[in-house]
């Protein structure tokens, strides 16, 4: 079932929530609504559901207008952080109730609840639990019991809010995993409430950015990492180098550092935003980029490394940070208190005159004489 979502507003007092929504939540996919505290995230949500009503616009599933249909009657099932499980109800009962609850005419029979329960505790790998109560299961069981008995009724939507918010790390991602290939079996429509960049980016198929009751940004998660369009959406995605300087025939400048920009003819003002991966580490100043740092820390972290550098001489609002292999760094051995220059390979220059960023790319002949001393 297709979600649309018309030119949404939301007020709580004077204060404006959600500013003028629109979107479509295509059917069978997986949407992630991802934003910091306080975006609107939620309350959209809770609008979908019908938990909560909206002063402008209409909810429209799969073309009807849901706007004045009440929660009960627009067949969802709803998990939610703190997992919510009835204490004084089984596992078995609890992923019953849905089924147990609804009017006669429709309640299937005794025999066909006992047998939809044992089939959706099969679906979450918890056959043996059902005679358990919630107190006797990990915060991991308890939320694939939320999540089966979100499923009992078949939804044709299903709405997370931050359902693995409560979790450890690794238990989150073994049930983000877990969700991900329970969704591709069944295809319900999915959207699920996040404020982790990582977990939204590997679970979904499409991202809403939102910030401050806006959509910042709608895309599939490999677009939206790859081509972010605004500063916002940037910062939001995990660390970012920034060179603010100004551009003049085609070099950006700040004190005594510099970098050539191939192919970009803007002038005045500009930011340069470099992921840690999309830049590397050399001994000396190329004669395209001269951008000198001292090392402030080296981190082994798990599959890469992560140097943490401070600008010598210039000024950025933070420490610069270069991803390497544990190979590279095995070779060269970058080390705390050294001096390095970082050299570019694909940048992001935000300018006064546009919104979205234009991509700079340092093809390897910009920096040939650098060949053999780069990590
Ligand atoms: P979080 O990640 O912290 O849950 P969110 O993006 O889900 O944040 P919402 O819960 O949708 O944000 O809240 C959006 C804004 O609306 C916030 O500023 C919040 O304080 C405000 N808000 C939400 N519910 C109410 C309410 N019932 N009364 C007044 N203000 C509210």
């Amino acid at each position: 079932m297709s979600i649309v979502v018309d030119g949404i507003s939301k007020y709580f007092g004077n204060f404006q929530a959600l500013r003028d929504i629109s979107l479509e939540f295509p059917e069978g996919k997986l949407t992630a609504l991802l934003g910091p505290s306080g975006s609107g995230k939620t309350t959209l949500l809770r609008i979908i559901a019908g938990l909560e009503s909206a002063e402008r616009g209409r909810i429209l599933f799969d073309g009807s207008d849901v706007s004045g249909l009440h929660v009960r009657d627009r067949d969802i099932g709803f998990v939610f952080q703190h997992y919510a499980l009835f204490r004084h109800l089984t596992v078995g009962q609890n992923i019953a109730f849905g089924l147990e609850s609804l009017p006669r005419s429709e309640r299937p029979s005794k025999a066909e609840i006992r047998a939809r329960v044992a089939e959706l505790l099969d679906m979450i790998q918890l056959p043996q639990l059902a005679d358990r109560f919630p107190s006797q299961l990990s915060g991991g069981q308890k939320q694939r019991v939320a999540l089966a008995r979100a499923l009992a009724t078949k939804p044709k939507i299903l709405l997370l809010d931050e359902p693995f918010g409560a979790l450890d790390a690794k238990v989150r991602k073994d049930l983000r995993r877990w969700l991900r290939a329970l969704h591709d079996e069944f295809h319900f429509t999915s959207i699920f409430v996040t404020h982790d960049q990582e977990e939204a980016l590997e679970l979904s198929d499409q991202v809403v950015v939102m910030s401050q009751g806006r959509i910042e940004q709608v895309d599939e998660p490999t677009d939206l990492y790859a081509r972010p369009e605004s500063r916002f959406v940037f910062d939001f995605l995990g660390h970012v180098n920034v060179l603010s300087g100004s551009v003049q025939a085609g070099v950006l400048k700040q004190g005594p550092a510099s970098v050539r920009l191939p192919r970009i003819q803007t002038t005045g003002d500009a930011q340069l935003y470099l992921r840690p991966h999309e830049v590397r580490l050399v001994a000396k100043p190329v004669s395209g980029a001269d951008l000198p740092f001292r090392i402030e820390a080296v981190s082994l972290i798990g599959s890469g490394v992560r140097v943490e550098l401070r600008p010598e001489g210039w000024e950025s609002n933070d420490l610069w940070e270069v991803g390497m292999s544990h190979g590279e760094f095995a070779r060269h051995r970058p080390a705390r208190g050294d001096r390095w220059y970082v050299i570019p390979d694909v940048g992001h220059l935000f300018t006064e005159d546009s919104r979205k960023p234009q991509t700079v790319y340092w093809e390897p002949p910009e920096f040939l004489e650098t060949a053999g001393s780069g990590i």
